[in-house]
Parts: C-alpha cells; sequence; structure tokens
C-alpha cells in the first residue's frame, strides 16, 4: 500500500523557526489549487496501473501538510479528495490527516471538517505557554490550543496528533512538563515532538547573531527530551521513533510508509516523491509550479539513488526507530558482507550500551537515541 502527500504552501504568518517552502500571500491560492488537481490527473498513474481495467490505486494514507492545509476553506479542499477519488481509492478505513493551526480550528470549522474523509487531525501546538508562542512567531494563542483541542475532541476526532516543540529559551524544565501533561491529559493518541532547531537563513538564526533573541542551547533539549521520554513511558506512549510516541496502536501509517521504504507520491511545490530507487521532486517555488503545470509540464526533478545512497539512507530512517535496523534486510539488500562489516562496526555501540541487538535487529537505546544522527552518519556506506 501507498501514500500521497500534498504540500498546501500558505501560511497566515511567518513563524521565526521555518524553513519549510510556504508564503504569507496567499494570492496565487486559487492558481496553486487549480495546478494541484491537475498534477493528481498527470500523476495518477505513479504507482503503475491498477490490476482490473478501470480500476483504482488503493491507498492506504493522505497526508495535507505544509505550510497550513487548514487554511483552506471546505470547498477546496473537498476538491482535492473529489479529484483523488477519481484515480485512487481511499475511505474512512485509511488514514486521511490534515495538519491544522490551532487558529484555524474553530467550532464551526471542525464540524465542517468531520464531514469531509479527514479523519485524523494534526494540530500545531507546539506550546500551550504564551512566551514560547511569541519567541517562535506563532500565530495562535495558548487559548486557541486549548480550544482546537477540546472542540475537536467533542466533535468526536478520535485520532489527533499534536506537534510540540521543546528547548525554547523561554520554556524550563517545569513548563515543558506542564505542556506534556495537558497532552496525556487530553487523551491525545499520537505526539510529534521536535527539539527547536535554529536553521540557517531563518528569522530566528538572524534575530540570535545579532542577539535580538535568547539562543537555543543543546543541553536544555538534551534536558527536556529525557523528561518527555519518562513521562510518556511513564503513561503509556510508544516511543516508536526518535520524534515520535504513539498509545498503542494509534503509529502514524503515513509517516512508517516513509520510514519503511515503501512508495509515496508528493504533490505540490516542495513535495518529494519516492519509489524503488528513484527520488523525484518538485522545486520549492509556487510561482515555477503554477506555470509549469498550467503548460502541462510536470517540473520534477528527479534523482536515481545508487546502493550505497539506498544504504544510508535505511540505516538513517530505521535506527531512529523503535524496530532498528533489520539485518537480514541489510544481507538481502547490499549482500553478506555488508551485514558482517555493519554488525562489526556497532558493536563499540553496544559496549557503550547505546545499541543493542535482538532477533536480527540493530536497535537504538534510549541514551543511543540522542546520538542516533551522529551514529547513523559513522556508520555510512562511505
Ligand atoms: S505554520 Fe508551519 S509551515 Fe507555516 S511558518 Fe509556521 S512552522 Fe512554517
Amino acid at each position: 500500500m501507498a501514500g500521497i502527500y500534498i504540500h498546501i504552501p500558505f501560511c497566515r504568518q511567518a513563524c521565526h523557526y521555518c524553513s519549510f517552502h510556504f508564503s504569507v500571500s496567499q494570492r496565487h491560492k486559487e492558481g496553486f489549487l487549480a495546478s494541484l488537481l491537475r498534477e493528481i490527473e498527470l500523476r495518477h498513474d505513479f504507482f503503475g496501473k491498477p490490476k482490473m481495467p478501470g480500476g483504482k490505486f488503493r491507498l492506504d494514507s493522505v497526508y495535507l501538510g505544509g505550510g497550513t492545509p487548514s487554511i483552506l476553506g471546505i470547498e477546496e479542499l473537498n476538491s482535492i479528495f473529489k479529484r483523488l477519488s477519481e484515480y485512487f481509492n481511499f475511505d474512512q478505513g485509511n488514514e486521511i490527516t490534515l495538519e491544522a493551526n490551532p487558529d484555524d480550528l474553530t467550532y464551526e470549522k471542525l464540524g465542517a471538517l468531520r464531514q469531509t474523509p479527514i479523519n485524523r487531525l494534526s494540530i500545531g501546538i507546539q506550546s500551550f505557554h504564551e512566551a514560547d508562542l511569541k519567541y517562535m512567531n506563532r500565530v495562535h494563542t495558548p487559548g486557541q490550543a486549548v480550544n482546537a483541542v477540546e472542540n475537536a475532541l467533542k466533535l468526536g476526532f478520535e485520532n489527533l496528533t499534536i506537534d510540540l516543540i521543546y528547548g525554547t529559551p523561554t520554556m524550563n524544565d517545569a513548563q515543558w512538563k506542564e505542556n506534556l501533561q495537558r497532552t496525556i491529559d487530553f487523551g491525545i493518541q499520537h505526539i510529534s515532538a521536535y527539539a527547536l532547531t535554529v536553521e540557517p537563513k531563518t528569522a530566528l538564526d538572524v534575530f540570535i547573531r545579532r542577539g535580538q533573541a535568547r539562543p537555543v542551547e543543546e543541553e536544555q533539549s538534551a534536558r527536556q527530551f529525557e523528561i518527555m521520554v519518562e513521562m510518556l513511558a511513564g503513561h503509556g506512549y510508544e516511543h516508536y521513533e526518535i520524534s515520535n510516541f504513539a498509545l498503542p496502536g494509534k503509529f502514524s501509517r503515513h509517516n512508517l510508509s516513509y520510514w519503511t521504504g515503501k512508495p509515496y507520491l508528493g504533490l505540490g511545490p516542495s513535495a518529494h516523491s519516492f519509489r524503488g530507487s528513484e527520488r523525484s521532486w518538485n522545486p520549492p517555488n509556487t510561482t515555477k509550479y503554477i506555470q509549469s503545470i498550467q503548460k502541462g509540464i510536470l517540473p520534477l526533478e528527479t534523482e536515481q539513488l545508487t546502493p550505497a545512497q539506498r544504504y544510508d539512507e535505511y540505516l538513517m530512517t530505521s535506527l531512529r526507530t523503535m524496530w532498528g535496523c533489520n539485518l537480514d534486510k541489510v544481507k538481502e539488500g547490499w549482500g553478506e558482507k555488508k551485514r558482517e562489516e555493519l554488525e562489526k562496526q556497532t558493536r563499540r555501540y553496544i559496549e557503550q550500551g547505546l545499541m543493542f541487538e535482538s532477533d536480527c535487529h540493530l536497535i537504538l537505546t534510549e541514551k543511543g537515541r540522542l546520538f542516533a544522527d551522529r551514529i547513523a552518519s559513522d556508520l555510512f556506506w562511505v
């Protein structure tokens, strides 16, 4: 089974830390939507031809991300689902996620969203504290965050995930625990939590360099990561990927397809697609995207992954998950010699308590997860 990601490149306000592709002007919204509908048509056979003549390809998940997809009106969202349903099969049994900002999720809008195929909301809360939201220049208030969650639950959304950010200089450990406790008390099924990172050339990067914003401390992030792991484990959440926690059975099916090498189709500017050993992406430029699609030309850039690139990607993603890196899969994909080499290379991490081997899988310990990226890059092909 496969998934579709749709990138909606509009936001109401620019968060200071953000390096995604988006625009705060909505003047291209109409042109973008028309192009997106056309792109669905142009790329509908990305996963291959359906087995039955006239049949449709079955999707496991659809994920509307961005940007801020909740900026779209109900009719606009329905036009996307209508076009998708002309070529693909998906229903309430599949995972249909909308990323949403709390300020968009009024009671009325949530009620209308319940009438669409969307059955999972990913709410960008980030923090329930005002000082953090201001530091990050988030558009919503703590009150809107609470109302959005309460109303979504009241209206019967049974599958909610929320985004939280830790390591913000305005947030002490006690406040971080409060954020986590609130999330737990709401009974939220899935949590994605990221350390605040300062990407080059973002507004936050400039403000910190000019001394206009407090810098982000790695030590604080590491400490708050540990607090989170302990607290969420104590409340039954499974830490199934470094930044993701879920109550039993509530893993994100869409994200799992990224991490397990399943094919996915990315639509919209900056969206990436993957199948077999091919990766492709639309450039992160909404104007060019619209112009190109209007001429019937896909603005895609494509790359064939080498065995070394596929190996590195597999290591990087699998080590981030609680299932770890499957040694049999390494043997199957890259040969017995590579498997032996990997086992030899990882011995020191096992001795240091950063990794363990179980049932032919190399898995990072909680301590090891703090260094996941570094460990994976040490083990890379080259
Ligand atoms: S809402 Fe999301 S995509 Fe938009 S600016 Fe903020 S972080 Fe970036």
